[in-house]
């Protein structure tokens, strides 16, 4: 069985690197803020003292850190996985960044011969606690398929994309989806308080549409409780839409809907309310529309 090294245990990589012990692996951890290392050995890992030494010690190492600049600094930074690194030894990016990025820390880590796979994920820390995550991955088919069994102790719907960076792009795909719905999601429901109908039955109604979806069914559902508790907070929503704007400005691509989108939750940050829900973009319509859906 490979060693697989685990750089990262945030929310998501906590659970992602148990299901991996869970597995069978032999797993290795490294974590900036030393004591979140502690559960991972209790449950039968390995603490190392960098990523370089996680490396030295994997066949596989797997990184999922905040940001472009986190998974520069944990893979290629002093004390990097690339110093630590072997030629043979795949590196599989799972944080959510730039494409542009991940295809030069590809470019990077391929002079040590190592290879790279990139492989963002969607499914939140109940899919991350419970192996259900989806992971859309960029990168050569041949280390996909050697990556396989990896990716199924993690995950439940695995799709290899394309190449590197496009599992990057796939995520970025999912994330103009949940914005440019959810924000649809707010006006309709508000419009709807407004016009004075049944808003829960109006709900009900749609929802089994041709305009329903899982936004409109459970973060619309929240905004009908008045639940602005994060599945997924807008601090880092906000991340995922400058990665999408960026990339959209490599390739020239105007995107006015989720342009809009992005204008409405910094408008959700000047109001402080980045630890809210991205559903809670509700209550800047609520504002537009001088309309309360909850009271
Ligand atoms: P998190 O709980 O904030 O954890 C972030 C992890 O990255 C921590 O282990 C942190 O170390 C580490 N880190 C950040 N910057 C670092 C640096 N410069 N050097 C070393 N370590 C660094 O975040 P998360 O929710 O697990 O998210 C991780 C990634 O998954 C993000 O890219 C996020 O967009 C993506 N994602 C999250 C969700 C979700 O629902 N949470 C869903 C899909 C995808 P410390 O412990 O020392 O701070």
């Amino acid at each position: 069985m490979k060693r697989i090294g685990f750089v990262g245990l945030g929310l998501m990589g906590t659970g992602m690197s148990k299901n991996l012990l869970k597995a069978g692996y032999p797993v290795t951890v490294w974590n900036r803020t030393a004591s979140k290392m502690e559960p991972l050995v209790e449950a039968g890992a390995k603490a190392a003292g960098s990523p370089r030494e996680v490396a030295e010690n994997s066949d596989v190492v797997i990184d999922i850190v905040t940001d472009s600049p986190d998974v520069e600094q944990v893979l290629l930074g002093p004390d990097g996985v690339i110093h630590g690194a072997r030629e043979g030894m795949i590196c599989i990016d799972m944080s959510t960044i730039s494409p542009i990025t991940t295809r030069e820390i590809s470019a990077k880590l391929a002079e040590k011969g190592v290879k790279m796979l990139d492989a963002p994920v969607s499914g939140g820390v109940i899919g991350a606690n419970n192996g259900t995550l989806s992971i859309m991955v960029g990168g050569d088919e041949r280390v996909f398929d050697e990556c396989l069994p990896i990716f199924e102790a993690m995950g439940k719907t695995i799709t290899r994309v394309g190449g590197i960076g496009d599992g990057q792009v796939t995520k970025a795909v999912n994330q103009i989806l949940v914005g440019t719905t959810m924000l649809g999601v707010a006006e309709a429901l508000v419009f709807a308080k407004k016009a004075g109908v049944d808003i829960e039955k109006c709900h009900a109604a749609v929802s089994g549409g041709a305009a329903g979806s899982w936004q409109l069914t459970n973060n619309g559902g929240r905004v009908l409780r008045g639940d602005m508790e994060p599945g997924f907070k807008i601090k880092h929503y906000l991340k995922d839409l400058r990665i999408i704007m960026e990339t959209a400005e490599s390739i020239e691509m105007p995107l006015p809907a989720t342009s809009l989108v992005q204008q409405m939750y910094r408008g959700m940050q000047a109001e402080g309310l980045l630890e809210k829900g991205t559903q809670a973009v509700s209550m800047m319509v609520e504002k537009l529309a001088n309309e309360k859906i909850v009271g």
